[in-house]
């Protein structure tokens, strides 16, 4: 069965992470970071320990301490667009839940090529073994795909051959970008998108 975690679910999961020690956690350090970190009453955190305890999540050790079974996946809803993400895959995002194509599109309205969302962009993809255009959605593959025929684009050119806007091109090539597929280069007055090693 899917286990998909709602918001307060999750905070009290991130909770646990924070509070876990070797041997287990204490409930009672749960109890007050849930409720400094995301306002939840005592009993609610109850509820939810009883609930993951039921999903398999948590379970008794040979100490008699609660503990955090990560061999139990579960899943979260994206905050931003809905899609069910696994749970060790989400990003936080003003302390929501959100997949990685919503967390680099904030990212990119405010910075668009931040070399630490390259770092982190490389290194999430390197933990999940991806290479070249893998886990890379169709579109991205498709304009990753022309700009590597052509040898390069500009952002317009391309917003106008798979009919985007130029905000959401932007935005798919930034992900091409933080992935270091693609790179800019300034060809006469225009800026253009080139294969990453050219
Ligand atoms: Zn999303």
């Amino acid at each position: 069965m899917k286990i998909v975690l709602d918001e307060e679910e999750i905070g009290v999961l991130e909770c646990i992470k924070e509070a876990h020690m070797d041997r287990g956690f204490h409930i009672r350090d749960i109890i007050k970071k849930a409720k400094a970190g995301y306002g939840l009453s005592r009993s609610t955190v109850y509820e939810i320990v009883g609930y993951l305890e039921f999903h398999g999540l948590l379970k008794t050790n040979e100490h008699g301490n609660r503990e955090l079974d990560l061999n139990i996946s579960y899943f979260v809803t994206c905050t931003g667009c809905g899609k069910d993400i696994p749970g060790n895959e989400y990003f936080k995002e003003n302390g929501k839940a959100v997949c990685e194509d919503c967390y680099l599109e904030e990212h990119q309205r405010i910075k668009f090529a931040d070399p630490v969302a390259v770092r982190s962009k490389k290194l999430f993809r390197k933990q999940h073994g991806f290479e070249g255009t893998e886990g890379l959605t169709e579109l991205q593959k498709e304009i990753y795909s022309f700009i590597i025929e052509e040898g390069g684009s500009t952002p317009e050119m391309i917003s106008k051959l798979f009919k985007l806007t130029l905000q959401e091109t932007r935005n798919q090539l930034a992900i091409l970008r933080h992935c270091e597929l693609l790179k800019w280069r300034k060809m006469g007055d225009e800026m253009y998108m080139v294969p990453f090693d050219s």
